[in-house]
């Protein structure tokens, strides 16, 4: 049956991805988004002048030329203005011994060498894997066509050598007992990730592949948004969907909450694959290989507390990342804590007035603990406040007089994310890996012209969710 008219859930990375997609091919399109901006996860808020970032911190395919950048050339997402912080992050103890993870590998070698010259020989290979990395990215796999797969085989056996290794497992094999802790955080603090993204990302940004697009996460988003309706598509803010509609084993189009229905020759699902399973097709397409994918819920959000801060001081010289180093571990809402990663906008003055700056601070946390004080609202404000202010103590002998100098600040938490997104507790299916690769999106045994897409699907971060969208595209056409 030939598909005309696509009806899209949601207008995060992988549904507008998709909406411009279909456009580009000649379909007509329209996007239901229960929020009242694009972006999902892709976003920021305001608050008094402030922006407040809640996404990204490394964005692939900031280099002309290369496939995930042209991808983002069809988005209508670049070019843009871009910005590219010189080091990846800064690691700081109590005691005065800093780790600046140099974006310049020249400077990243000499500054380990001296401060650890009897880890000469790691330092060495980990800077001749860097460089090997430098010509080479994970995303342009996602995002490019088999030349990239060609590229990706060339680059195999540095990747085998170092593919063992996690950041932790890396950072015990330095002698120098600063290096063997702080080379374990480096990487947005994710000690089990493995060493080869941390090699793609830093490699990336010292050749500009990765940046931060300037004005933030919600102004990208909103940019494909905008070519989205420049080329006749529709998005419908405010439109919760709350079922797909199914006819003869195909998807048919969408019910939205205020009962509304909206025919379809073909579904896109850009909500999570358990919501689309469970909620929004009433749970009749489970086979048992689905059911046991969703049988263990993931309680542990990485990332999933912001605690953010608008300061009346220039942050424009700080790093744009630190790993801070507690003297003494600290009880910080459901875990003790030995260090604080931050995440410092000075480098981006459009998010904030000027002379002032933007300071976060990331927790990880798990769902469980939030979902049991979201039961009581007084319990739960007054814990995001007791969090804010703990966070403040923890950070005044960094940044002298900072209490003083909050004029706003803001916690969010997993609930926050799940009420603006639909992003909840267990809702991840086991990873997909071969899909995450070939941004493969899901599709749905017993209903025909049905796709998911996204983050929970298999995507992987914002170029690989988008790519997932235009493929799926290509897959329900
Ligand atoms: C703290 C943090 C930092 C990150 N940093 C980076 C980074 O530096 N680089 C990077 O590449 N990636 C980063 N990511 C990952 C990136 O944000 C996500 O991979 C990507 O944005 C997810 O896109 P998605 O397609 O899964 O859609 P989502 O973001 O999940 O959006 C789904 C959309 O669908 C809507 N929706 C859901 N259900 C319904 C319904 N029933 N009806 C109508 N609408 C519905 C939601 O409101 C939402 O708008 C980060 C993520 C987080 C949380």
């Amino acid at each position: 049956m030939p598909v005309r008219r696509v009806a899209i859930i949601g207008a995060g990375m992988g549904g507008l991805a998709a909406g411009v997609y279909g456009q580009l091919g000649g379909l007509e399109t329209t996007v239901f988004e229960m929020h009242d901006k694009p972006g999902g996860l892709c976003t920021a808020w305001t608050r008094q002048g402030y922006t407040f970032d809640g996404c990204i911190h490394h964005l692939a395919g900031c280099r002309e030329g290369t496939p995930t950048y042209r991808m983002w050339e069809e988005l209508g997402a670049m070019p843009r203005d871009l910005l590219f912080p010189p080091e990846l992050t800064q690691a700081e103890t109590p005691d005065g011994k800093v780790l600046t993870v140099h974006a310049d590998l020249d400077r990243l070698e000499a500054h380990l060498l001296d401060l650890a010259p009897e880890d000469r020989r790691l330092i060495r290979r980990y800077i001749r894997a860097l460089r090997a990395f430098t010509g080479f990215d994970l995303f342009d796999v996602m995002t490019g066509s088999w030349r990239e797969w060609a590229r990706l085989l060339r680059q195999a056996p540095t990747a085998i050598r170092w593919g063992r290794l996690t950041m932790r497992t890396f950072a015990a094999r330095f002698r120098d007992p600063f290096l063997r802790q702080a080379m374990a955080t480096i990487q947005y603090d994710w000690t089990d990730t493995p060493v080869v993204l941390h090699l793609n990302i830093l490699a990336g940004s010292v050749v500009r592949r990765y940046g931060f697009p300037a004005g933030g996460s919600l102004r990208f988003a909103q940019s494909i948004a905008d070519r989205y309706l420049a080329l006749g598509g529709e998005i419908h803010y405010r439109a919760r969907v709350e079922a797909i509609l199914v006819e003869n084993g195909r998807a048919t189009g969408v019910r939205l909450a205020d009962g509304t229905e909206h025919g379809a020759d073909a579904v896109i699902s850009n909500a999570t694959p358990h919501a689309t399973l469970h909620r929004l097709l009433g749970g009749k397409y489970l086979d048992d290989r689905l059911r046991a994918s969703f049988a263990r819920p993931q309680d542990e959000v990485v990332m999933g507390v912001h605690v953010s801060f608008g300061l009346a001081r220039d942050l424009s010289r700080e790093p744009h990342a630190l790993v801070l180093g507690l003297p003494t571990p600290v009880e910080l809402a459901d875990r003790v804590r030995d260090r604080l990663d931050l995440e410092l906008f000075g480098f981006d003055p459009s998010l904030a007035p000027p002379g002032k700056g933007v300071l976060k601070v990331l927790l990880d946390t798990t769902w469980s603990y939030w979902s049991e004080l979201g039961r009581d609202r007084a319990r739960y404000r007054a814990e995001k406040e007791r969090l804010a202010e703990a966070v403040l103590r923890l950070l005044e002998p960094r940044f002298p007089g900072i209490a003083g100098q909050v004029e706003v600040w803001d916690v969010a938490t997993p609930l926050t994310t799940e009420r603006y997104t639909g992003v909840g507790p267990g809702f991840a299916a086991k990873p997909r890996w071969g899909a995450m690769l070939g941004a493969r999106p899901m599709a749905v045994p017993g209903v025909k012209g049905l796709q998911v897409v996204g983050q929970s699907a298999g995507g992987a971060g914002i170029p690989g969710c988008a790519a997932m969208g235009r493929n799926a595209v290509r897959a329900v056409g």
